[in-house]
């Protein structure tokens, strides 16, 4: 017998603390059985959601029934509210399916995410549109500081700006532009402002300051994505579905209308155009299975949920969003770093060129606090393959404060970052899955769907992408599937184990980026709720 290769020379440090990451990383494992289990309580979780109220998924009606067709003008507003950031838009619609886009952003202040009043967040939001239109646009704001000064001469029609507003929490929508907040999501917590209509929060704010602009449209940033990625990605059968993987993650999708009984029963429905015979329902599958039927949940899923802002709901949003990747990281690496025999960064560093040879976690490290690592880190190890690599432990010393880290180690933490990341994704694609499959797309035929779909929820016509109606179309954004290397193919391995999808459903699955479609996908919205409000 011929030995090939040589003895490990230190073997007990480097094997223990392999064997460890193995077995937390495996922690995280969601299998096959584990994926189609899921997507049977998706579905039943979503049929569940359009015949009542209250139940896990909230599947809200958005009152949005059709798209316009890529022909229309006109300058409208945009607001976005929703995570990291505020922005504000103007866009302005060419008329032959293009558009111009004029933005400003302001990262939300801590403080106000967590405010004892909603007006001191609203008030803030209204401040940053008319900072906004000073800037941007002169000319409707130049009447406001005469009506300020009580010349009040009411705007003039063509001075008003339509206004879409992107508010991308659960909200009970009961009308193009109102709807009451059920609850805050993402670490946001403002107590009064939950039941209350978040349109007419803005609109009281906006009108304080004698802005001339009208909040015409309340959108979810999912349904935002599936207007813009429709609009701008024609293809023969449409977009199906919206979804969002960034600091939160949820799906809004095409229904049919005589589905959505919890609405169609309701005698006290807001008005909307069922003429299209289909609807766009707001999933809200943040809050898929809080039950815990079929999700996973480890140690460090419970500690995170024990700790949030809400316990117990949100608990799919958990597993996947950005907002808690970083954490449940943060959570998994303290107990290799506390482990008693092979504590995590503590090797000596003897390949490294670093002053300290032995790692050090300073006290300033942001990995003692809670929220303390940030999802970003979690793209950085699965996209670095430099050797040992050099890039995941150099961001480990600048970005938090962890010194001269072994290649052991790194690959350590690599290996646990990468089994977050592929579970979340395994998570996101149970979710595809069971609206790819409860809305039947599976069984159309391909190329029938031209023919069939009487639906003004269509993009332009034209076969520009050389589609022949054979795809389904799924527009998503958020920094996951921006920023996070394999995100796609993890989704996709996953999708092709749901035993209805298998590998040729999944080719037909197409997912695309709906870059910042929530400013166009408002503005898009905005102007539908203006022409219903104003025929002609
Ligand atoms: C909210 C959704 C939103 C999603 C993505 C979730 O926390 O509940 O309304 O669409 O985040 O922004
Ligand atoms: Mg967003």
């Amino acid at each position: 017998v011929k030995y090939v290769g040589t003895f490990n020379t230190k073997p007990t440090r480097s094997m223990a603390l392999a064997e460890q990451a193995k077995r937390v990383a495996a922690e995280f494992e969601f299998g096959d059985d584990a994926v189609n289990k899921a997507v049977k309580e998706f579905i039943r979780e979503m049929d569940e959601g359009l015949e009542k109220e209250g139940t896990e998924m909230s599947q809200i009606p958005t009152y949005v029934t059709a798209v316009p067709n890529g022909t229309e003008k006109g300058l409208y507003m945009a607001v976005d509210l929703g995570g990291t950031n505020f922005r504000v838009c103007s866009i302005q619609l060419h008329g032959n399916t293009t558009f111009s886009l004029t933005q400003s952003k302001v990262a939300i202040p801590r403080e106000l995410m967590v405010a004892k009043t909603s007006k001191e967040l609203f008030s803030f939001l209204a401040k940053q549109i008319e900072a906004f239109l000073k800037t941007h646009h002169e000319e409707h704001y130049a009447g406001t500081l005469r009506r300020r000064e009580g010349n009040s001469v009411p705007p003039q029609h063509d001075e008003i700006f339509n206004l879409g507003f992107t508010f991308s929490f659960p909200v009970n929508q009961i009308g193009i532009n109102k709807g009451m907040l059920m609850r805050w999501t993402k670490g946001f917590d403002i107590q009064d402002a939950v039941g209350k209509d978040v349109c007419a929060l803005l609109q009281h704010e906006i009108d304080e300051l004698h802005l001339p602009v009208k909040v015409a449209a309340l959108v979810n940033d999912t349904v935002g994505t599936l207007m813009a990625r429709s609009y701008t990605s024609p293809g023969k059968t449409g977009t199906l579905l919206g979804a969002i993987f960034g600091t939160g993650t949820n799906g809004a999708y095409v229904e049919r209308l005589d589905k959505v009984t919890k609405l169609t029963k309701d005698k006290n429905a807001g008005e909307y155009d069922s003429s299209t015979g289909e609807m766009i329902v707001n999933t809200e599958w943040g809050s898929f299975d809080n039950s815990l039927r079929t999700l996973p949940n480890t140690p460090y899923d419970i500690e995170l949920d024990e700790k949030s802002v809400n316990p117990g709901i949100q608990m799919f949003e958990k597993r996947v969003s950005g907002m808690f990747l970083g954490e449940l990281l943060r959570l998994a690496l303290l107990k290799l770093i506390k482990d008693p025999n092979v504590p995590l960064f503590t090797d000596d560093n003897s390949s490294s060129n670093d002053v300290h040879s032995t790692t050090q976690i300073h006290d300033s490290s942001p990995i003692w606090k809670q929220w303390g690592l940030d999802t970003s880190f979690l793209s950085v190890c699965a996209g670095d393959s430099s050797p040992g690599y050099r890039m995941l432990r150099q961001t480990l010393d600048k970005d938090y404060d962890i010194s001269a880290v072994s290649a052991e180690d790194a690959e350590a933490v690599r290996e646990i970052a990468a089994a977050i990341g592929r579970r979340a994704a395994r998570l996101a694609a149970v979710a595809i899955a069971g609206i790819v499959i409860n809305t039947g797309r599976l069984d159309r035929p391909s190329g029938s769907a031209t023919t069939e779909r009487k639906s003004s929820i269509e993009p332009p016509r034209g076969d520009v992408d050389g589609s022949d109606g054979d795809e389904i179309d799924v527009g998503v954004d958020g920094s996951l599937v921006e920023f996070y290397p394999n995100f796609e193919e993890y989704i996709r391995e996953a999708l092709r184990a749901v035993a209805e999808i298998g590998t040729k459903g999944e080719k037909r699955v197409r997912i695309g980026i709906a870059k910042d479609g929530s400013g166009v996908g408002a503005a898009l919205i905005a102007l539908v709720a203006g022409q219903v409000a104003a025929p002609e």
